[in-house]
């Protein structure tokens, strides 16, 4: 019955060019929201330090240029401000590039520990300032050479250091440690005694702009993608980034990688 074996094709066919434009459909609804919620996310998070660099720009237009010690410290928070700024941007355009899968990873053979004492000489002053001791133990005068993208590592190490001193407490610690975790793989672990995280946000810490602290109001700044960031480079190296955190007692973040 060479018709209705035709008619069966035809109808099988014709149901399933229906459910493809369906899922097309729906694949462009979901990027189309998938937009919308970055550029908002995106606009909400430059304006607060436009708004401030405005604030302070008009403040001493006003008047306060007059006075030379009050012209000084309003023009140094404009210049933070566009600092901020900056900061955003840059975060924005590395975040774009990865959820665009162009990550372009460089291999190469190099010392992780190098790495880290780099990144502690970066931040040391911003430490300081919250008098909080950056720890690597001594016991890593020996390299410890891993096979990665050391440009793109060196970001990871220093967004969870910075991480751990924005949320670290006055007077805190910050330790870093590497250890060997099996044959081939070492772990980098990057602990603070800082504020901790609740439990009910551990989930979506790694999702884009998500924030434990919503307000806003704190001075610290960031982009919320730091650890959108990190997440997108240890897993575009096929490796592993864990959390685990105590409200009030600190945080350990860590993540694997390979040995040379
Ligand atoms: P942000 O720019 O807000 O720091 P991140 O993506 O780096 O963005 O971090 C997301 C959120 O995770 C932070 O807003 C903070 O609430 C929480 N967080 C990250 N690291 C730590 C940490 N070491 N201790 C406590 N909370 C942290």
């Amino acid at each position: 019955q060479p018709i209705t074996t035709d008619m069966a094709t035809l109808t099988k066919e014709v149901k399933k060019f229906a459910t493809d434009k369906k899922l097309e459909i729906e694949t462009l609804k979901i990027r189309e929201e998938y937009r919308r919620e970055f550029l908002g996310n995106v606009s909400h998070e430059l304006k607060t330090p436009l708004f401030t660099v405005q604030g302070y720009l008009s403040t001493l237009l006003d008047g306060a240029m007059n006075d030379k010690t009050i012209r000084k410290k309003y023009l140094e928070r404009a210049e933070k401000g566009v600092e901020r700024l900056i900061y955003i941007v840059k975060d924005l355009d590395m975040i774009t590039k990865l959820e665009t899968g162009d990550l372009n990873l460089e291999y190469s053979d190099f010392n992780i520990v190098e790495v880290v004492q780099n990144v502690f000489e970066l931040l040391e002053m911003r430490a300081s300032k919250k008098n909080i001791t950056l720890t690597f133990d001594t016991k890593y005068a020996k390299p410890i050479m891993v096979h990665a993208d050391q440009e793109k590592i060196q970001q990871v190490v220093t967004n969870l250091v910075v991480n751990s001193i924005k949320y670290g407490k006055e007077g805190g610690t910050t330790e870093v440690s590497i250890e060997d975790l099996v044959k081939n793989k070492v772990i980098v672990r990057v602990t603070d005694n800082g504020e901790g995280i609740q439990k009910q946000h551990i989930p979506r810490l790694f999702e884009r702009f998500y924030r434990v602290d919503k307000s806003g109001a704190r001075s610290e700044g960031g982009s919320g993608l730091g650890l959108a960031i990190v997440k997108h480079i240890i897993e575009g190296h096929n490796e592993r980034i864990y959390v685990e955190s105590q409200h009030g007692v600190g945080s350990e973040f860590s993540f694997t990688l390979e040995k040379q």
